[in-house]
């Protein structure tokens, strides 16, 4: 989403006050820090780049930070780097090119509804668009200052949604990224009541863009899993076979206490469904450790439910403290190095369903959407269930969608020759 973010910023910054975007820093009239705020580690980076960027740059750039830290932090973080010009939430966005213009302003209003705001038009790839489907999310995790940064959910229009995507079609884009907190809770809430939908009749509606080939998403939340999204994920065409189905953790009294609102049953049942609707589908999924309170026990539900579903990639974490999230102040917060050990025994489990899922694809084709050219001569893309594919071969190969014999297995990566 962050991503998203930077090229709308860039888009209304072109647009409205005539910024380019430059490689180099020391060249930059305008340096705007995009910030994450959902572990603790890149918001302690924030202060120590801000003071690098403010030694480096040239006489007179201003100095910009936006995002979630933004929107968290607010007017604290002028009051700690004076040098800052301007604050902009993760939900202010659109004023970006006003803010700019203005020493010391701070937009940080988590309920801004933007959602039927026209930004103007900036994408890094032509190949891809990513397109936001809903802002902010409705949930309470407990241990997630995303509701606290991002604000209460509310779905895009279907209508502008539609017509992003068809623009982007005619630009020369063949997959389209879906981003929201919840991408399966769309259409609970939008700005205007009278609206309806359901994220399955989205899928629909697009699946039926001329043009388009690939739709992807993210995040899906396993509690609105149902059975008539899995019947569409299964059965759609255009639907890419790579799901991320958030576990978190493991154990019931965890998920529980963090207020995920499903049990490692229903986790269970809804990963078992998806692997026997969908042949090579790839499932991802993210893991905290050491949740406060969580015992060795029950840990092993974790560990159970990896060794069950045997993901094919998972970004796994230690439990992080944030700010005005109830799981701060938890009591039986985990030692450092109990939390170590968990994540590493995570992490080795996982190396091993890695190398047993790799190499099934030795000697298969696969479909391949060519992205991004190596120094080294090689190119790479993705498959439809998401395996990143190299092959040596020019720019020609760019923004095509062709097949590829797989030649061999790394732990992340594949390599193979075109063979179309
Ligand atoms: S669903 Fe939970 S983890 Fe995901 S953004 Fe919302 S509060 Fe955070």
């Amino acid at each position: 989403m962050n991503v998203r973010d930077t090229e709308h910023m860039i888009a209304e910054l072109g647009k409205h006050q005539s910024y380019e975007t430059t490689q180099n820093m020391e060249d930059a009239d305008l340096i705007v820090i995009n910030t994450c705020s959902v572990r603790e580690k890149p918001v302690a980076k924030l202060f120590s780049e801000l003071g690098n960027y403010n030694k480096k740059k040239k006489d007179g750039a201003k100095i910009g930070v936006t995002g979630c830290t933004a929107s968290h932090l607010g007017g604290d973080i002028i009051k700690r780097a004076p040098y800052v010009d301007f604050v902009v939430g993760a939900r202010n966005i659109s004023k970006i090119s006003q803010a700019v213009e203005k020493k010391g302003t701070v937009e940080i209003d988590i309920n801004n509804d933007e959602t039927t705001y026209e930004f103007a038009d900036f994408r890094q790839s032509s190949y891809r668009c990513s397109v936001n489907i809903s802002l902010g999310c409705d949930k309470s995790c407990t241990f997630c200052i995303v509701p606290a940064t991002r604000g209460d959910e509310i779905s895009i229009p279907t209508e502008i949604i539609i017509k992003e995507i068809e623009k982007s079609v005619k630009n020369g884009a063949k997959e389209v990224f879906l981003l929201g907190q919840n991408v399966n809770n769309y259409g609970k809430n939008f700005s205007d009541k009278r609206d309806k939908s359901t994220f399955t009749k989205l899928l629909q509606d697009i699946s039926k863009i001329d043009g388009l080939e690939r739709i992807r998403f993210t995040s899906p939340h396993p509690l609105h899993m149902d059975d008539e999204f899995l019947q569409e994920f299964a059965s759609n065409p255009k639907i890419c076979k790579q799901i991320h189905v958030p576990l978190q953790a493991g154990n019931d009294k965890v998920l529980k206490e963090m207020r995920r609102g499903y049990t490692k049953k229903w986790f269970l049942n809804r990963c078992e469904k998806i692997r026997n609707m969908v042949p090579n589908v790839r499932i991802s999924t993210d893991i905290i450790v050491a949740f406060p309170g969580e015992t060795d026990e029950e840990f092993r539900d974790t560990i159970d439910v990896v060794e069950k579903v045997k993901f094919e990639s998972i970004f796994n974490f230690k439990y992080s403290p944030r700010p005005h999230t109830p799981a701060e102040n938890m009591p039986n917060q985990i030692e450092d190095k109990v939390a170590t050990k968990r994540l590493q025994e995570v992490i080795d489990l996982h190396k091993s369903h890695q190398d047993e899922h790799m190499e099934k694809y030795l000697g298969t084709t696969m479909k391949v959407m060519f992205e991004d050219l190596k120094p080294n001569g090689e190119i790479f893309g993705f498959s439809d269930n998401y395996c990143q594919v190299f092959v040596t071969g020019s720019e020609e190969l760019l923004g095509k969608i062709v097949d590829v014999k797989i030649t061999k297995a790394n732990r992340t990566s594949l390599k193979g020759e075109v063979v179309s």
